[in-house]
């Protein structure tokens, strides 16, 4: 990837790209949208996988004190009870126009926001959690609720991954899943939805060592952003105030991007302490707790929880990357996306549509996406091919000519530097598997020369 200086870039832009390109649309767009419900186009569903994929191949793949779990959306109506969000959210809630820290009512002295002072919204009894009802009776006896988090599924399992893993502390069990939340304000795009997905993690600790795997997990969860191509310099830990932790948390950071509209919240981390294994201890009458063979003592282990949001992720990865360059005349709209989280990895360009070149072109195609997501044009000229692919963040196209029938070789164009070489055809696929792994496009594959730096036409 080359370097880039940071652009602030609009979120109009944005928006329209997703549109435009497929990656994102408003639900039910045809019946006039769903307010702050998304969803995701061709190439929106392809980034969002990957972004899910790249998360649990180094939270679950690559570790081996952390495993997955599938929890289901609904679940026992005591969970809720126990974790604290049936009652914690009925409070009288005001929320801060300007600012969106969310109040309540009658803590509020002067009936403004006690952080900047902005104008609040009116008070009501509210319930971020979306309710419905279970079965054909719509009575009380049978109401379940759209889980606002994916961690409850994870706390309820806890002993069932330790009796069937027999892992042993510390350990992590990672979930990525839908979660709802009937947020009082919502938009900025997918930042903030009704309906949106979380990867989340909760590692359980020893007592007493929490602090420093509390810190661990900053580090290890900024660095993930940052590997995957986000600019350092745009995020940012925050560290909670006391007066702003849930009421679960002992201590929380958060990982902040610098989205269009300013700095907000990509990811939390959290020392739960306790909190959640005593709540569902105490409510299920069941023992949570941890026998500690080493020791043989028994106790509730301390949670630190790294939440993140798949959403906010995937607006923070297009931000980040979307450029715009001068090109001829005119502007090149480009995606430095990460190779592993580009929607389409490669395209194949036939230079024209003859026959005998079409059916070469086809037959790389054929044989390249069964391992990638590629992409086959051959409408209008070269230059404008190269720009949509460009658009869409496909770091690499090969290209067929007529000199492909001759020779055997082919062309990649890389999308970040536009440098091209030319190689035989029978090293292409491999070539390209090092080069989307990182390897610089002027490694040269057995037979392979560097192209000529061509203008491309519009
Ligand atoms: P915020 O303060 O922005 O409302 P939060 O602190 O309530 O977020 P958490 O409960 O910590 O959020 O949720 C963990 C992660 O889930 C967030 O960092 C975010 O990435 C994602 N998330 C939470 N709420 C939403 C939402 N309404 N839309 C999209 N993503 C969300």
């Amino acid at each position: 990837m080359t370097e880039q200086a940071p652009i602030k870039v609009d979120m109009e832009k944005i928006v329209s790209l997703c549109r435009r390109r497929g990656f994102i649309f408003p639900s039910s767009e045809i019946y006039g949208g769903l307010s702050s419900c998304w969803d995701y186009g061709p190439l929106g569903v392809e980034l969002k996988r990957n972004i899910k994929d790249a998360w649990w191949r180094t939270v679950v793949q690559e570790r081996d004190d952390i495993v997955g779990l599938d929890a289901s959306i609904m679940m026992h109506p005591q969970t809720w009870a126990a974790s604290g969000h049936l009652e914690g959210f009925v409070d009288p809630l005001v929320e801060c126009k300007s600012c969106h820290l969310r109040w309540r009512s009658d803590d509020l002295a002067g009936g403004s926001c006690p952080t900047c002072g902005g104008e609040v919204t009116e008070p009501r009894l509210f319930n971020l959690m979306f309710k419905t009802f279970m079965g054909p009776i719509e009575e009380e006896a049978s109401v379940v609720y759209l889980r606002p988090e994916t961690a409850q599924g994870i706390f309820v399992n806890f002993q069932n991954v330790v009796n069937t893993t027999r892992k042993r502390l510390p350990f992590g069990i990672a979930q990525i899943g839908k979660a709802f939340r009937n947020e009082i304000t919502t938009g900025n795009f997918i930042f903030r939805s009704r309906e949106f997905e979380q990867m989340e993690i909760e590692f359980f600790v020893k007592p007493g060592t929490d602090q420093e795997w509390f810190n661990y997990w900053i580090e290890e969860r900024l660095n993930w952003y940052v590997k995957l191509g986000i600019k350092r310099e745009n995020l940012q830990l925050r560290q909670h105030m006391k007066r702003e932790l849930a009421h679960y948390a002992l201590e929380c950071s958060d990982i902040d991007y610098l989205f269009p509209m300013g700095w907000a919240e990509l990811e939390g981390i959290a020392n739960r302490g306790d909190f959640d294994l005593v709540q569902h201890t105490k409510y299920s009458g069941k023992g949570l707790d941890y026998f500690d063979e080493q020791t043989k003592e028994h106790f509730i282990p301390y949670i630190i929880e790294p939440s993140a949001g798949v959403d906010r992720s995937a607006l923070a990865f297009l931000c980040d990357a979307y450029d715009e360059e001068p090109a001829e005349d005119e502007i090149r709209v480009l995606l430095h996306l990460h190779p592993s989280l580009a929607p389409i990895k490669v395209a194949v360009l036939p230079l024209s549509r003859r026959e005998k070149l079409v059916a070469l072109a086809k037959q790389i195609y054929a044989d390249l996406r069964r391992q990638w997501m590629v992409n086959y044009d051959d409408a209008q000229s070269i230059g404008r091919r190269y720009r949509r692919q460009d658009e869409i963040g496909t770091p690499f196209c090969v290209t067929i000519d007529f000199q492909s029938l001759e020779d055997e070789q082919a062309t990649i164009r890389e999308r970040d530097t536009m440098n091209q070489i030319r190689l035989p055809i029978v090293e292409l696929k491999k070539t390209l598997q090092a080069k989307l792994d990182g390897e610089d496009l002027f490694v040269l594959p057995p037979g392979g020369k560097i192209w000529k730096v061509e203008r491309e036409e519009g």
